[in-house]
């Protein structure tokens, strides 16, 4: 008899407003992907392939934020093309570094920075892909971590919810016995508040954390710009604390406009 062949899971890549870091945490995942790659085909993926294959596709990895009437409608026919649709990195889920422009006028930042401005058609805000279409996961980071990638995958693949932390980055700097560079230097930190997943880098380096995993589950913003005001920071600082690359997730934004700024 026979053995009937099951055809792979099909992967489309996508990218909307972005640096592409994120695509390229894929491509570094190297020989992890391959174990991956033997399990799935990647249909899609122009970053890496001049094949595009069409969908549907069983998962949609999308990169980057949406800043243009065509990309506004593109999302929605990804969607319609795709069973499970993954959101990954800051762009996509929170609007990215972009989003800073969302407290400007769009208008005249682009007569300043582009000889032709009448070149340039943009919406007036940066927002992420949930605010157009539902998204079944999200990956966070700037970019993301190259284990969450591949655990999303596996669990995906294997049907199982995948296991991605939703506490603080507080939480991992304690796990590798960093000494907290808020405590003992008062150096002003969002660790306290910023989803974990990078292992706690920057409080390893002496720094403290500028929230590139966006906000944890349920951040207490408001002592934490409290606290940052008793470090002597001045509101201006702490403002601009919050409005860094998940300056548009709504925690995190929500925190830099409560910031009474002279
Ligand atoms: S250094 Fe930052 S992330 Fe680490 S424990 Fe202190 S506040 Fe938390
Ligand atoms: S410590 Fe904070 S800013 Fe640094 S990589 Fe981790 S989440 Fe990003």
């Amino acid at each position: 008899m026979k053995s009937e062949k099951r055809a792979k899971p099909k992967i489309g890549v996508f990218k909307f407003a972005s640096c592409d870091g994120c695509q390229l945490t894929l491509l570094d995942a190297e020989e992890d992907l391959l174990a991956v790659a033997q399990a799935v085909e990647i249909a899609y993926f122009p970053e890496a392939s001049r094949r595009m294959r069409k969908g549907p596709f069983d998962i949609a990895l999308v990169e980057g934020s949406i800043t243009t009437h065509h990309d506004a409608q593109r999302i929605h026919q990804i969607r319609r093309a795709s069973k499970l649709l993954v959101t990954i990195g800051a762009c996509a889920t929170s609007g990215g570094i972009q989003a800073l422009r969302n407290w400007q006028d769009a208008g005249e930042m682009a007569r300043v920075v582009y000889a032709r401005p009448s070149y340039i058609s943009t919406l007036k805000l940066s927002t992420p892909i949930a605010e157009h279409v539902e998204v079944d996961y999200e990956l966070r980071g700037c970019p993301i971590q190259k284990g969450q990638l591949l655990e999303l995958l596996s669990a995906l693949l294997a049907g199982r919810k995948p296991n991605v932390p939703t506490y603080s980055v507080c939480v991992e700097c304690k796990r590798r016995g960093s000494v907290c560079v808020m405590v003992a230097q008062g150096i002003p930190c969002l660790g306290p508040v910023t989803q974990a997943g990078c292992g706690a880098i920057c409080p390893a380096y002496n720094r403290g954390c500028y929230g590139c995993f966006g906000p944890m589950e349920s951040p207490n913003t408001t002592a934490l710009s409290d606290h940052f005001r008793i470090l002597g920071q001045t509101p201006t600082q702490i403002q601009h604390a919050w409005r860094g690359m998940n300056a548009w997730a709504w925690e995190f934004r929500k925190a830099s406009e409560e910031v009474k700024v002279p």
